[in-house]
């Protein structure tokens, strides 16, 4: 590049903000001698080069984000006290990292695999985070699997590839799996675009109202664009040609102008029904029959603004199940006890102590006045402020309001697998999921699940396997067993 050709805006300088005389030519000993230690623009470069990456997600490091706005189209103060669920017409500004689950962060988008749906609402009581998925169930109930799940859907530490032994040893020996294993491998498996998908919380949690009374909660999340999805060889071949498929059509859906929304439903439970109800109502790998719990429409979800740099907005975005406002929190749901801890400690491991304070994840809507100080990247913007409570320098104070209802409990602590419901079992919904399909998706799913579990190497993880789903429905185990044993022969 010519001299004129390189219209600038003043010097390049360091990170020190001194002017950099030379960009191009390291400075050496002589016209062909060594490189310098004394040349510190080199140096310096060459160090943050080497720094540029963080950790990725051990789990959904692949992502795309955007910035929009939900919208409160139905008074549920009945229920709820968080203030932006309050008024009719109410928006808060939003932002949603969508993530492949398994994949690397360079991994292509058009894979089978659940799709993060990570919801953080930028409200004036605080960031309200809804860490869901694209699926309204999970593979286990107890996050004391989790690393045992994720270590069978990673490269195996030996071969370093995924194995499919690992997968089918694992589900197979994991029956409460069979359901999300069934959603998964339908036609809903690999959706065609972010934006044709639903997004589900998944989790039951608790909702207040101003009298204090308790209501369970499920939220669902459906695409106001219809469910769109891609076939196996469809998306074999986008894989190839176009990794990044899913993360463009987004960012360009936006740009221009064409702003993808999702319809906000919740299911709700009164307190009092979760000890009778048919099934333990806080278990992942089950839904909430529509029949039982009708889902009530209650605000419009859009994404309409790109993020300016994918580093600091979507990769340094932290979530956390564990960032509740004033009128939500917890329920006894196993997994989400996990995660309440889990989201936290990855982000303060991968991000930093001061995550929080990062123009993404900072409250948009009102300010965060904690008494924490200093830390790695501490800015400083608590100045001449008290960092303890109480102080009589006017700082902040408790209020003395918890977010959330307590829960009542009995029983002794201890390891338990006592079911707690009649219909606490394994198979009833995947079965009801293998029904509710028609034919054709029938058979897509079974030639789906038959291709995989004829990878495995020993017959008896492909029996358990295959005896898992004729669990869930006869038809079901016995066309998949004629498929894997063909595929097999
Ligand atoms: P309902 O008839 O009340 O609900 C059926 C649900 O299934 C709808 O939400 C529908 O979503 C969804 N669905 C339709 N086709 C598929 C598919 N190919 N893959 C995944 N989901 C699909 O019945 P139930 O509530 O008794 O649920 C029956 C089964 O439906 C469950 O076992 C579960 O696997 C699945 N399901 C249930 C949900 C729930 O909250 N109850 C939510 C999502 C799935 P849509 O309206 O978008 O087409």
């Amino acid at each position: 590049m010519t001299q004129e050709a390189h219209v600038t805006q003043g010097p390049l300088t360091t990170e020190a903000g001194a002017p950099v005389a030379d960009n191009q030519n390291s400075e050496t000993a002589g016209v062909g001698g060594p490189v310098l230690v004394q040349d510190q623009a080199l140096l310096e470069k060459l160090a943050h080069f080497n720094r540029e990456r963080i950790p990725e997600r051990v789990v959904h490091a692949r992502g795309a984000g955007a910035y929009g706005t939900f919208t409160l189209t139905r008074d549920v103060s009945q229920w709820t006290r968080a203030a932006f669920l309050s008024e009719v017409g109410k928006q808060t500004e939003t932002f949603l990292r969508f993530s492949t689950v398994a994949g690397n962060l360079g991994s292509a988008d058009a894979v089978r695999d659940p799709r993060g749906f990570a919801l953080k609402f930028y409200t004036e009581e605080g960031n309200y985070d809804l860490v869901g998925n694209n699926t309204p169930v999970f593979f286990i109930r107890d996050a004391v699997k989790f690393p045992d799940f994720i270590h069978t859907q990673k490269r195996d530490p030996y071969t370093g590839s995924q194995e499919a032994d690992n997968v089918w040893d694992f589900w197979g020996l994991s029956p409460e799996s069979t359901h999300q294993v069934t959603w998964l491998f339908g036609d809903r498996g690999i959706p065609a675009t972010l934006r044709h998908m639903n997004g589900y919380g998944s989790h039951t949690y608790q909702w207040n109202n101003e009298a204090g009374e308790v209501f369970w909660v499920k939220y669902h999340f459906k695409t106001d664009q219809g469910i769109k999805n891609l076939t196996t060889d469809e998306a074999n071949r986008l894989s190839g040609v176009d990794p990044d498929s899913h993360q463009r059509d987004l960012r360009e859906s936006i740009e221009r102008g064409d702003f993808p929304s999702w319809t906000v439903q919740v299911q709700i439970m009164p307190a009092a029904d979760a000890a009778t109800y048919r099934f333990n109502p806080f278990d992942l790998t089950k839904v909430w029959p529509h029949e039982d719990y009708p889902p009530v429409e209650i605000g419009k979800l859009e994404l309409n603004r790109n993020p300016e740099n994918i580093f600091a907005e979507v990769e340094q975005s932290i979530f956390s199940p564990a960032h509740f406002v004033p009128g939500i929190g917890p329920s006894p749901d196993k997994m989400l006890q996990g995660r309440l801890f889990a989201y936290g400690d990855a982000h303060r491991y991968r991000v930093g102590i001061n995550a929080d304070h990062l123009p993404v994840n900072r409250p948009h809507a009102t300010e965060a006045r904690t008494n924490s100080r200093d830390g790695h990247l501490y800015d400083g913007r608590h100045a001449d402020s008290k960092n303890y409570e109480p102080n009589s320098f006017g700082g902040p104070a408790q209020t003395g309001r918890p977010l959330w209802r307590p829960s009542p409990v009995d029983g002794a602590t201890g390891n338990h697998v006592t079911p707690l419901h009649a219909e606490d079992d394994d198979f009833v919904q995947a079965g009801n999921l293998y029904r509710l399909l028609s034919e054709d998706e029938q058979g897509r799913l079974i030639e789906n699940l038959a291709q995989f579990i004829a990878k495995v190497s020993r017959d008896d993880i492909a029996e358990r396997a295959v005896d898992n789903f004729r669990r869930a429905d006869g038809d079901f185990g016995k066309r998949l067993e004629d498929a894997v044993q063909a595929l097999r022969a």
